[in-house]
């Protein structure tokens, strides 16, 4: 079946407005394995898009010469909402003006909805099981009434994706080295032929699966929180979902973008999502870190913001990473507040030189082996 295009029309928020999501499928609907691959949730992160846009006229390629054996749909941009506030000059688009919500949280958990429905039917066969809970959380979301349009964009998104084999959210940080953060359940299995696809350069996973309802989040803890509701029942982690963090924000060129798309490419003909030879393994470049070990540099006050060590640093314990300068403050060196290193590791994420920090705005995070006393109970991903 050749390339589709389509449009979901969200509902007008103010008079004499609408916005819509463009959707892209390749390959037949309701063939398996099904991939589902968005971008720009977070609206001021392109580099995703960038990698959808090199991608998919390769897809388009692969559908014309019959070559996609499953089903693949693509969303470049899945956030119009965000893609639209444009205040003085800035682009912001990570959280909504009218509920305060950063776009990539409070998901929606399905576990509760698809127990109702078919908790008493779970058994012992994998397979009946996956086509029942799948059935079950469409039909839970086909049964909502999303009055607002970011509530109809998070239902109407997950209509695509929750049915999934494979869903990836594509994000990117502000500077930083190309990252995975994935659940447990995945690692190392099918995370870790991503994770070497893709190249990332740290992948972090939350154990056993993420607590915060982002969109990786729920659309791959839907299948462990089942499992962990019914013990009893065969129930498989059927879904691989992650959230690919592209580097940094203006990381957004043809070469990478490029580059990106032909390893996404070659990751999905890995899956047998599209006939070919994936070929050898790319080396990983990193083994996967827990949650739980990345230490997340909080300022302690507010200044100006300046980093001793560029992103990819590997660091030890102890080590200065940037400092918060009070501008106000007339006594030289005095004026610098160290932020130091709590874990040996990499640094993967930073900001860029000369923002202004405020108390508990994140500088930095660095992926360390061994699970930290001071992270133990935190999420993992920080606004
Ligand atoms: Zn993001």
């Amino acid at each position: 079946m050749p390339h589709s295009k389509r449009r979901i029309a969200l509902p007008a928020m103010t008079p004499g407005t609408g916005r819509s999501i463009a959707v892209h499928r390749f390959g037949r609907a309701g063939a398996r394995p099904k991939a589902y691959l968005q971008a720009a949730i977070h609206a001021n992160e392109l580099p995703g898009a960038m990698a959808l846009h090199h991608l998919m006229p390769l897809l388009a390629a692969a559908d014309k010469g019959g070559r996609i054996k499953g089903e693949i749909v693509a969303v470049p941009t899945v956030n119009p909402i965000g893609l639209s506030q444009l205040a003085g000059s800035n682009h912001l688009g990570r959280y909504d003006f009218l509920g305060r919500d950063n776009f990539n949280r409070n998901w929606l958990d399905l576990s509760g909805a698809v127990a109702e429905r078919v908790g008493a039917r779970l058994g012992r066969d994998t397979g009946d099981n996956v086509a029942m809970i799948r059935k079950a959380a469409l039909a839970a979301l086909a049964a909502m009434r999303p009055v607002n349009e970011l509530q109809t964009l998070r239902v109407e998104a997950m209509k695509l994706s929750v049915d999934a084999d494979i869903a990836l959210d594509l994000h990117c940080d502000l500077e930083a080295l190309l990252h995975l953060f994935i659940s447990r359940q995945d690692w190392p299995g099918p995370a870790r032929a991503l994770a070497a696809d893709i190249g990332a350069a740290a992948t972090l996973y939350n154990d056993p699966f993420p607590e915060a309802l982002t969109f990786s989040g729920v659309n791959g803890a839907l299948w462990a929180r089942l499992a962990r509701r019914f013990p009893a029942a065969n129930i498989p982690q059927a879904c691989l979902s992650g959230t690919i963090e592209y580097r940094g924000q203006h990381d957004v060129n043809h070469a990478l973008g490029a580059a990106d798309a032909r390893n996404l490419y070659r990751f999905l003909v890995r899956r047998g999502i599209i006939a070919g030879r994936a070929g050898k393994l790319p080396r990983l470049k990193a083994d996967a870190t827990p949650i739980g070990g990345m230490d997340v540099g909080y300022c302690p006050k507010p200044g100006m913001l300046v980093y001793h060590l560029p992103k990819g640093s590997r660091v030890r314990k102890g080590d200065a990473v940037c400092e918060v300068i009070d501008p106000g403050d007339a006594r030289g060196p005095k004026a610098r507040t160290q932020m130091l290193s709590r874990t040996d590791g990499i640094l993967f994420s930073r900001k860029p030189d000369g923002r202004l920090a405020w108390p508990g705005a994140v500088a930095y995070r660095i992926a360390g082996p061994k699970v930290l006393a001071h992270r133990v109970g935190m999420s993992g991903l920080d606004d």
